[in-house]
């Protein structure tokens, strides 16, 4: 398969370049407003973790949203910001009923992860 930009892709249609681009965009657009809220998708983990580091100062809480097989990959984005900031985060977890392509129900695991900023007052 072939992103739109050229490259091949072994699944999706995108390529984590072109991934990357939608996330800093999506991170972008959300300047302004107290909390980030990250869907966590396809593209890899640690370009998804420096997407929401460098825009770290501009929010008060960060929310990473994660559904099936992804779920792993929010964890992983998680312990990498663990690695460089001082917050604390709570996981909540769900089921979301969706709607396969066939039409019939499907039941999807789904976790939100909030991060809360720690204030450190000098
Ligand atoms: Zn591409």
């Amino acid at each position: 398969m072939k992103c739109e930009c050229g490259r091949y892709v072994p699944k999706g249609n995108r390529c984590n370049s072109c991934l990357e681009k939608d996330m800093r965009k999506a991170v972008g657009d959300q300047t302004g407003s107290e909390k980030l809220t990250v869907p966590i998708g396809n593209l890899l983990a640690k370009e998804t973790a420096d997407a929401i580091g460098q825009a770290y100062d501009n929010f008060a809480s960060i929310e990473l949203k994660a559904r099936g097989r992804h779920i792993s990959r929010a964890v992983d984005v998680l312990e990498i910001l663990k690695r460089n900031h001082n917050f604390k985060y709570e996981v909540t977890s769900g089921t979301a009923e969706l709607t396969s392509y066939e039409g019939s129900p499907i039941r999807v695991s789904e976790i939100t992860v909030t991060i809360t900023k720690i204030l450190t007052y000098v």
